[in-house]
């Protein structure tokens, strides 16, 4: 078959629909539209305030095997299966995250889907939307100059300046940045410490905006985030610095999910963009509480495996929204599966392993327990899973077939999905059989209570999610957990921060790996945010660019087009 267009190509050639319509689909009203440029609109919270409707949208959740780095095609099947499920007259809205610019002159390129399953204005999307970003790098920084400046001042509450956690925010993936010497200078030019910047997904007020349920929920959240600790071991807020305030000023815009719509003319609602690796990796809850009034099908995803993402969207996410998710559909791809055989290691940036493409039903055999793995941790919260099994244009049918008789072995539905290639129309199948899903009783619940302690919550992922055998828990990261129950914050949530690219918290174990223990060598607190993590494996929150970053095939024309988006 001929080779695609590339994705500006086609998101270029797409006919947008008025936006004001694109609203009404899910119920929201012109007064509550606030349209930024063309084709683009924040949504006023109050449309919160309105009656609930008397049934709530079935809510699915797009999750993935365990990918390697190039991504298994999550954001393309939540978008096709939303533009699917509308072919098949249904209320479909999809909830994705906003990308970040650093990936997008990076490696990875745009990230509004791909083929013709994108969410567009493809361009405004990739580059700064509606400047929420741009909101929540201002509002970190400036809690990061009202800091030094308290030091600088006198230091009145005693901050241990060795102990302070709040760094810097860009975004921009600049390696160069990621430790750095300020107040170098005269006196006046500020007390000199050693920090450093993070990409600004990697920011706590980003994922704060996620987990925010209204205006009133993040001006507190804000005023509860931890910038370091005193000499004595006592915990220093933002509300103690009185930046919380300005923080939520400069912010109330960017709690405004945006607006913008499929290439089939549905809505997708574009919120936020945490990481995956020390964030929650979803996008906002705001928009889904949205997504569930106005709609029948709700379709979000959640970054990465099943293992992270899928676990935080439930554990933490859905703790905080109040939602109980209905449907899992675990993204399979024939090179992710054929990667978990452990006879090919794909790289970003380079091209696929040779052999790869080739015929080989029986790699994608070696590969399945890694599906299975994610399928029972979808079933361990009581959601219904559907596999997706992605399809690329190099598979075999003997491929997709080995994955879909293991499927019925398990007694899960799945599809073969070509919406990359063919829109929603190549999705129905799969959008059929998440309807069916969908219909099935569930039993939702969350891992665990939030009164366990913290480190047998970390245990509980590590056990009951990962598959390890137990947790060694280094004495540092023993004495902050001792320290964290005694400031209060026991009753948090955990996130564990390790690799995406095993379920195991080692990188290069493959499959669905046993017989391991997970280090826990460091653990943080995102008090504002609202939960503990556990650095298990090297954490990097600035990324760099690789050799040949994507930003050098980037150009404008003269009447203004972006070239070399993706
Ligand atoms: P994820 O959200 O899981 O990281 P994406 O949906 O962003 O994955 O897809 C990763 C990359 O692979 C993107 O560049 C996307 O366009 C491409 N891709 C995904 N699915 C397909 C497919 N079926 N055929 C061709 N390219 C695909
Ligand atoms: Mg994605």
């Amino acid at each position: 078959s001929a080779p695609l267009p590339t994705d500006l190509e086609i998101a270029n050639a797409a006919t947008l629909r008025p936006l004001s319509d694109v609203a009404a689909e899910l119920g929201i009203r012109d007064e509550h539209l606030e349209p930024y440029g063309r084709d683009v609109a924040k949504i006023d919270l109050a449309v919160l305030d309105e009656p609930a409707p008397a049934h709530l949208a079935k809510y699915v959740v797009v999750t993935a095997v365990t990918p390697t780095p190039l991504g298994e095609g999550k954001t393309t099947t939540s978008v096709g299966l939303a533009q699917a499920l509308r072919r098949l007259d249904k209320r479909a809205v999809v909830a994705l995250r906003q990308p970040s610019m650093g990936p997008t002159f990076g490696i990875k390129g745009g990230a509004a889907g791909g083929g013709y399953s994108q969410v567009v204005p493809m361009e405004r999307l990739n580059l700064h939307l509606t400047g929420d970003f741009h909101a929540v790098t201002s509002a970190h920084n400036l809690l990061a100059a009202m800091i030094d400046n308290h030091l600088h001042h006198g230091n009145a509450l005693g901050i241990d300046v060795r102990n302070i956690t709040w760094r810097r925010v860009l975004d921009v993936n600049d390696r160069a940045l990621r430790n750095v010497v300020i107040g170098l200078g005269a006196r006046q030019d500020g007390l000199a410490r050693e920090t450093g910047f993070d990409i600004t997904a990697a920011s706590e007020v980003m994922v704060l905006l996620t987990l925010s349920t209204s205006l009133r929920d993040l001006r507190a959240r804000l005023g509860r985030i931890v910038i370091g600790y005193t000499t004595q071991g006592k915990s220093v807020t933002a509300e103690e610095l009185h930046a919380a305030g300005a923080m939520a000023a400069i912010l109330e815009d960017a709690l405004k999910p945006n607006l913008l719509q499929t290439l089939e003319g549905g809505p997708a609602i574009i919120h936020c963009g945490p990481f995956g690796n020390i964030a929650t990796g979803t996008s906002s809850v705001t928009a889904d509480l949205i997504a569930m009034r106005g709609s029948d099908y709700a379709i979000t995803e959640a970054g990465f495996g099943a293992d992270m993402g899928a676990e935080r969207f439930f554990d933490v996410k859905c703790r905080v929204s109040g939602l109980k998710p209905d449907v899992a559909v675990v993204v399979a791809t024939v090179r992710a599966l054929k990667t978990h055989s452990g006879r090919y290691a794909v790289r970003a940036g380079k091209p696929l392993p040779s052999g790869m493409l080739e015929e080989r039903p029986k790699d994608v055999e070696a590969g399945l327990p890694n599906l299975r793995k994610h399928i029972e941790i979808v079933r361990r919260f009581g959601v219904q899973p559907v596999v997706a099994i992605n399809a690329f244009p190099d598979d075999h049918e003997s491929e997709h077939a080995v994955i879909r008789r293991y499927c019925n072995t398990l007694g899960v539905r799945s599809a073969v999905t070509r919406h990359v290639a063919e829109g929603g129309a190549g999705a129905l199948e799969l959008a059929q059989v998440v309807i069916e899903a969908a219909h099935e009783p569930t039993a939702f619940e969350f891992l665990y209570p939030l009164d366990l302690p913290l480190e047998q919550k970390i245990e509980a992922i590590a056990t009951q999610v990962y598959g390890a055998d137990g947790i060694d828990v280094s004495p540092a990261a023993a004495r902050a957990l001792k320290d964290y129950e005694r400031l209060g914050y026991g009753g948090l949530p955990v996130v564990i921060a390790k690799t995406h690219l095993s379920i195991s918290s080692d990188p290069s174990l493959r499959g669905a790996p046993r017989g391991w223990r997970m280090p826990v060598r460091e653990v943080r607190a995102a008090v504002g945010a609202g939960y503990v993590y556990a650095i298990c494996g090297d954490m990097r929150t600035m990324p760099g660019l690789p050799t040949s970053p994507n930003a050098e095939r980037i150009d404008i024309t003269e009447d203004g087009s972006v070239t070399g988006l993706s």
